[in-house]
């Protein structure tokens, strides 16, 4: 693993000097940042977020271009977090707003997000699992006649310098362990040598259908790090140079699983869990800069 193509200089003294600090830590702790931070101002960084909802998931990308992306929006109790955190920076208009499937840990915190943001558009999965969550999604969606759309594999969108491919579905899947996690929409988003592959809860049975998954720069790690979303067949495929676990802390799931921890040491491939809080990814699109404390996976 080489780390030294992504840090600047600065980064590297800084890094130095907190692994002085952290003697006994492991992995490399970054420039700690300012919550005000701003974000995509000079027109060239890509800013992404990984945000601590708890048990869930939730991903905001500030774009070159000053548009935002937001995927998926935490479980309910987290709505008003994510609200505040986008407020925090600035974000009137979400421009694209991804539900990647139907289960309230992704989507609980929606409501919020659509009542108090401008929405250029919401891509959707096209499972309708049926819960009261997503009926009630769908009807603010149709309330405020926001665009809706439920793309599948091949469509492929720009915004500005930054590309979001879909991955899958590719077919409606029916009969698997989890209908809804199955026919989950994946993304690849692109700024230049970087890439982010964003895998929501997609088990087994989806992935088989995309395999093998293309490779990626920052992998989302599927289902919370459950034993039936990552395998070391998807770490030799996708081949990231980061792995985000996104997960709550002590959570009744167990999650997440421990032959994923396992697969993700053995293939020396540094972890970051929103579980210990949400961090930022910044990039150009040739190098990044990771911001976060420093944790140790170790222990
Ligand atoms: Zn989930």
């Amino acid at each position: 693993m080489n780390f030294k193509k992504h840090f600047g200089t600065n980064s590297k003294i800084l890094l130095i000097a907190l692994f002085i600090l952290f003697t006994g830590t492991t992995y490399f702790a970054v420039n700690f940042w300012s919550p005000k931070a701003s974000q995509g101002t000079d027109n060239k960084t890509l800013s992404f977020y990984a945000i601590d909802v708890g048990q869930g998931d939730s991903f905001a990308f500030f774009l070159p271009d000053g548009k935002t992306i937001l995927i998926d929006a935490g479980p309910e109790d987290a709505g008003k977090k994510v609200v505040s955190f986008l407020k925090d920076r600035g974000v009137k208009k979400i421009d694209l707003l991804v539900a990647t499937h139907g289960h309230s840990d992704h989507i609980g915190g929606m409501h919020k997000v659509l009542r108090n943001f401008e929405i250029g558009k919401v891509w959707d999965s096209g499972f309708n699992h049926g819960s009261r969550i997503q009926r009630d999604l769908y009807k603010i969606i149709k309330k405020k006649d926001i665009p809706f759309g439920r793309p599948k594999r091949g469509y492929a969108e720009q915004f500005g310098d930054v590309n979001v491919e879909v991955i899958a579905p590719t077919i409606l899947l029916r009969n698997t362990r989890s209908d809804a996690n199955n026919n989950c929409l994946v993304l690849k988003i692109t700024y230049g040598e970087i890439s982010f592959l964003m895998t929501a809860d997609m088990e087994r049975e989806e992935r088989a259908t995309v395999q093998p998954l293309p490779h990626a720069t920052i992998l989302k790690a599927s289902h919370h790090g459950s034993y039936n979303g990552t395998d070391t067949r998807v770490l030799r495929e996708v081949q990231p140079s980061i792995i985000i676990l996104s997960y709550g802390k002590n959570n009744s799931y167990g999650y997440p699983h421990k032959s994923v921890i396992k697969i993700i040491k053995k293939e020396g491939i540094p972890r970051y869990d929103t579980a210990d809080g949400t961090f930022k990814i910044e990039t150009d699109g040739s190098e990044m800069k990771i911001s976060r404390n420093s944790v140790n996976y170790d222990k």
